[in-house]
Parts: C-alpha cells; sequence; structure tokens
C-alpha cells in the first residue's frame, strides 16, 4: 500500500509559530494548480500500480481551496492514481472555514476525515498566536464537521505555552475532549527559525516555559486523554479505538509515500525526494516530464545506516516501539548487537526492553531526542 501527501501552501496569515512552508499571498494560486496537475501526471508511474490506501491534503491551509479546485486536484489523483476502496481520505482544516455547505462539498468529493487546527480553546492564546479564528467558532466548526457526517475529526492543540497554568491547560484538554473526535495531536511549542516567535523570543518580546513546564503539560495531557479512552499511540497522537492516523502510521512504518506540492517529501525506501520550497521555483518546473537540472526537486539515497537511524527515530515515537527482530532482519547481527551494546548508555527510567521490543518510558518520551540520539551515536 502507498500513501499520498498534497501539499496546499496558502494561508490568510502566518502564526507567530509557523515554520511550515506557506504564504499568505495568492499570486501564485492559479498557477499552483496547473503545476500541481502536471506533477501528479508526470509522476503516474513511480507507484508502479501500488494502490494508494491514504490521501492526505495538508497546508499551509487546504481548506481556503474552493470545491472545485479540490475536485481537479482529486480528479487528477483519480485519474493517474488506483485508490483501495477503503482509501483514508484526510484535509487539514481551520474552523473558521468549515461551513455546512463547505463540509457538505467535502463529502461529496469522498473525503472522510478532517484534521482542525484549533490549537487551544483560549481567545488570548489564539490572539497571540495569531491565529485567525475564535475559541467558539472552533467548538462550533467541530460540532458542524460531526453533523455533516464526519465521524473520523481529529484536532490539532498546542501545549507548552508560557502565561497558561496547569490548570487552564487542563480544562482546555477537557473541552477538546468533550467534543466528538476521535483522534487528538498535541504538540509543545518549538521556537522554528525565521518565524515571528524566533524574533520575539530574540527581542525579549516573549518567553518561553522551562522544562518543567513542559513535563507538568505533557503529564496533563495524557492524563486526561487516557481517562477519557484516547491510547496515546505516538509521542504527540491520541486515538481512540480504531482512529489512528493510517496515514500518519505509514510514515513511521516506512511505506512509500508520494508528496505532491511545493516542499512535499516522498520516500521510497531507499530514496528519499522533497519539491523546492518556493513557489515561483515550483510553479517554472513543475511541468510535465520536468529534468532535475531544473532545481524544482532533490533526492537521495539513504545508506543503509541513515535507513537504520531512521527506522530507531520513527519507531521509537510509537507505543508499538522498535522490534529488535526487526533490526537483526533488515540490518543484520552486528548493527542489531550494536545497538543493543550502546542501549548501556541510556538512563534505564527512559526506556523499557519487553519481548525483544524497545519502547520508551514517558519519562522517556520526554527526553526522546536525547535517547535516540545516544543509540545512534
Ligand atoms: S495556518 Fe498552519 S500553515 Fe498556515 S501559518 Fe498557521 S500554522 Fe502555518
Amino acid at each position: 500500500m502507498a500513501g499520498i501527501y498534497v501539499h496546499i501552501p496558502f494561508c490568510k496569515r502566518k502564526c507567530v509559530y509557523c515554520g511550515f512552508f506557506s504564504v499568505a499571498s495568492s499570486r501564485w494560486r492559479e498557477a499552483y494548480w496547473d503545476a500541481l496537475c502536471a506533477e501528479i501526471e508526470s509522476r503516474r508511474d513511480e507507484l508502479a500500480g501500488t494502490p494508494v490506501a491514504t490521501l492526505y491534503f495538508g497546508g499551509g491551509t487546504p481548506s481556503l481551496c474552493s470545491p472545485a479546485e479540490l475536485e481537479r486536484i482529486v480528479a487528477q489523483l483519480r485519474r493517474c492514481y488506483r485508490w483501495t476502496d477503503e482509501v483514508e481520505f484526510t484535509l487539514e482544516a481551520n474552523p473558521e472555514q468549515l461551513t455546512a455547505d463547505y463540509l457538505a462539498a467535502l463529502k461529496s468529493l469522498g473525503l472522510n476525515r478532517l484534521s482542525i487546527g484549533v490549537q487551544s480553546f483560549d481567545d488570548e492564546i489564539l490572539r497571540l498566536l495569531n491565529r485567525t479564528h475564535t475559541a467558539a467558532q472552533a467548538r462550533e466548526a467541530v460540532e458542524r464537521a460531526a453533523q455533516a457526517g464526519f465521524d473520523n475529526l481529529s484536532i490539532d492543540l498546542i501545549y507548552d505555552i508560557a502565561y497558561r497554568t496547569a490548570g487552564q491547560w487542563r480544562t482546555e484538554v477537557r473541552t477538546a475532549l468533550a467534543l466528538p473526535i476521535r483522534h487528538l495531536s498535541a504538540y509543545s511549542l518549538t521556537v522554528e527559525e525565521n518565524t515571528l516567535l524566533a524574533r520575539r523570543v530574540r527581542e525579549g518580546a516573549a518567553y518561553l516555559p522551562d522544562e518543567s513546564d513542559t513535563a507538568r503539560d505533557f503529564d496533563i495531557l495524557t492524563e486526561e486523554t487516557a481517562a477519557a479512552g484516547f491510547e496515546q499511540y505516538e509521542i504527540s497522537n491520541f486515538a481512540k479505538e480504531g482512529a489512528v492516523s493510517r496515514h500518519n502510521a505509514a510514515y513511521w512504518t516506512g511505506e512509500p509515500y508520494l508528496g505532491f506540492g511545493a516542499a512535499a517529501h516522498s520516500y521510497k525506501a531507499p530514496v528519499r525526494r522533497w519539491n523546492v520550497a518556493d513557489l515561483k521555483k515550483y510553479v517554472e518546473g513543475g511541468r510535465p516530464s520536468p529534468l532535475p537540472s531544473q532545481g524544482w526537486y532533490e533526492s537521495e539515497v539513504l545508506t543503509s545506516e541513515e535507513q537504520l537511524e531512521e527506522l530507531v527515530m520513527l519507531r521509537l515515537r510509537t507505543r508499538a516501539g522498535l522490534p529488535l527482530a526487526e533490526v537483526e532482519e533488515r540490518f543484520g547481527h552486528a548493527r542489531r548487537q550494536a545497538l543493543e551494546a550502546r542501549l548501556r548508555r541510556v538512563n534505564p527510567e527512559n526506556y523499557v526492553l519487553a519481548d525483544r521490543v524497545l519502547r520508551l518510558t514517558h519519562a522517556g518520551v520526554l527526553v526522546a531526542d536525547a535517547v535516540i540520539a545516544e543509540l545512534m551515536d
């Protein structure tokens, strides 16, 4: 099975923390759809008939697309690739765009999962983040989506925000879990380079919480989601039974995926490819039969060491963990032994090794990057 990702790089305005490739302008918008359809066509043989099991429109703000724009892209994807009958079809949406008419149009296009960018249920925090919606709009959007027949709804929240107390964060998580959602993604606020937030931090106009606040928020998140019947199946992702994001799960297990659009990444072992994060270059280069020399994408062949590193990094983020038998099968006995030897460097409070499967503990999740670095050094 394979997955497809389509990047929609347009936003109404930039959120202060946003490090994704997106622009608050529609200058290249019309040309972008042409280039996107051309890219989809030009790569139609890359999956060699493997059926597409998941389709994900991310961004940017895909819900800024009109139904006609989405329909054009979906028709092109249907024409060029074979989909499974049970395809998981997700669109990232901002709350203020989810009107009843828009939701009905999404349904008729075959969408069956929405990932709604809520981020917070506190209007003051939303304002600080430069979001374009209110908390009430977010709640109403989720309710409306459920009424429109979407039974696989996810929302995104951000934690680890300075100024917010433990009590406020707990209330926010409970507000989220009281909505008709079956999936929750929650990310710690990070300061990405070249963002407004990074500038504000540099200028002393914004500050970040310390590590104990991160741990406090994470504890609240895991307590409340567990109490509501959500399983933490990945560091940042929580799902009710049967609602694990199949698209994301496929990334973590190394399934092939094609990414279309500016800045989109693709992977089919051992090759990783990424399109240029520049609308002008993408639009001018993404014509049928583009040549790599046109400079609108790059690719690399991962060495076996890099593939192992990727496997360790991705699997340790998941509840399923890293089976040592898989390491041995794919990378050989010596590599598996070396990995186990390096495990001695890791604080035993941060991992469990049971039935030959390595997993991070709750404490280990908070220092996941450091543990992975210790294992891969
Ligand atoms: S809506 Fe999403 S992609 Fe757009 S600026 Fe905000 S965080 Fe970035």
